[in-house]
């Protein structure tokens, strides 16, 4: 059994739901808790200096941070509701493993290298993906994070204060400073991968991430006894709702985009009684930056003219990575690496877009499934992946 094997053995049952066998790895749970002393554990045992900054981001490095900007690798541990095992855990597991492979070869590094696992990547619970690198680079800013409520109505702060995590967050430059280079592996969340050619398909090249958001959706109606109230007495506030999730599927279509509503609260949620509250939840993404703007414009006029009010909760550029280290990448992976873009974000595109030089290698997913218990890579294809990060980080750091 490799380390790689071992340490994703040990955190294979952390945040399972023995129902559905999905992970529910929320930020600031009592999981997500033992996933961070896991990560500090392993890296007390490797020696590295574990740090954490403003946000709570875990940082662990091999040579002092300031001596110069470090080559950094890691991803996050946490899960989307449901989520797979691969999701965020491959890339810090890689990472770690990668500190085991460049030490067994008595590699030295010429910048300090290290290993992150990103907080509250997924924003399963308080609707913003990517909070831990948002707030440490600025895009977004404390009091918003601090005033974003989960599903109950507390707030991110009160979160943060119940997991006894410190509250003055904020941008953290200091932290910034000392990134010279970071390095996301994650599984692909697509089927791209899966149908090329076998042998040579094991490992990809990140180049881009497509322009995504997500809006909130509000629908107001009227409660009432679903058999004693006539039809034409109703407000419904489930029919606007229904019309809008069917607009997004048309407008997507139209502009090139994809667009899912898969989230909704409805109040109060009674078999028999008429919906008085329908919130919905648009999440939309496309290759192009115009044409995602436009197909939101059309569904928020297709809410509206139901009764709706649309909220932006998160906007998201394209991304594009340091375009000469993706090169960089590939050439010390032998050249023959896939270069892909994906509809999926990821805190490499926060620290992309904050002016880091940043770059993503991904893992085949045979089937393509993602934020699902199904999710799945091969065992030789992550160990493959350990290989190509360590490549990668030899030629960075030496
Ligand atoms: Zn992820």
């Amino acid at each position: 059994m490799t380390e790689f094997d071992r340490m994703w053995a040990e955190i294979l049952p952390v945040g399972r739901d023995g129902g559905t066998g999905g992970y529910r790895r929320f930020a600031w749970t009592r999981d997500d808790h033992t996933l961070r002393e896991w990560f500090a554990g392993e890296c007390a045992q490797r020696g590295l200096d574990l740090t954490e900054d403003r946000m709570g981001n875990q940082w662990a490095w091999w040579g002092d941070p300031d001596a110069a900007p470090g080559v950094v690798i890691g991803s996050h541990l946490d899960s989307v509701p449901d989520g797979g095992a691969y999701d965020g855990p491959l890339g810090v597991v890689s990472a770690l493993a990668v500190i085991d492979a460049l030490r067994a070869d008595g590699f030295a590094p010429t910048v300090p290298l290290g290993v992150v696992n990103f907080v509250d990547e997924e924003g399963a619970r308080f609707g913003v993906a990517c909070a831990g690198s948002r707030v440490i680079t600025g895009a977004m800013t404390a009091d918003r994070a601090l005033g974003l409520k989960d599903a109950d109505g507390r707030t991110m702060a009160e979160a943060l204060e119940t997991a006894g995590r410190r509250t003055d967050i904020g941008r953290d430059d200091e932290t910034l400073r000392r990134i010279g280079t970071f390095v996301e592996l994650h599984v692909e969340q697509g089927r791209a991968l899966a149908d090329l050619d076998p042998a040579t398909s094991a490992v990809a090249v990140g180049t881009d991430i497509w322009p995504h958001g997500r809006w909130r959706i509000d629908f107001a109606g009227e409660a009432n006894h679903a058999g004693t109230t006539r039809l034409e007495d109703r407000h419904d506030a489930m029919l606007g709702y229904a019309q809008t999730v069917l607009a997004a599927r048309t407008v997507a279509q139209q502009r090139g985009c994809v667009a899912t509503m898969g989230k909704v609260v409805v109040d109060p949620n009674g078999v028999n009684a008429i919906p008085s509250r329908v919130t919905g939840w648009l999440d939309a993404r496309g290759p192009v930056d115009h044409d995602v703007r436009r197909a939101v414009a059309d569904v928020t006029e297709a809410a509206e003219q139901h009764g709706g009010t649309v909220a932006e909760e998160s906007w998201t550029g394209a991304t594009t990575f340091d375009p000469a280290l993706a090169q960089r990448m590939r050439d010390l992976l032998g050249g023959g690496a896939p270069m892909l873009g994906t509809g999926a974000g990821h805190d490499a595109g926060i620290l992309a877009n904050a002016g880091i030089s940043t770059g993503m290698l991904y893992v085949r997913n045979p089937t393509g499934v993602s934020h699902s218990p199904e999710e799945f890579a091969e065992a030789a294809d992550c160990h493959t992946g350990v290989e190509a990060l360590a490549t990668v980080v030899r030629g960075l750091a030496s």
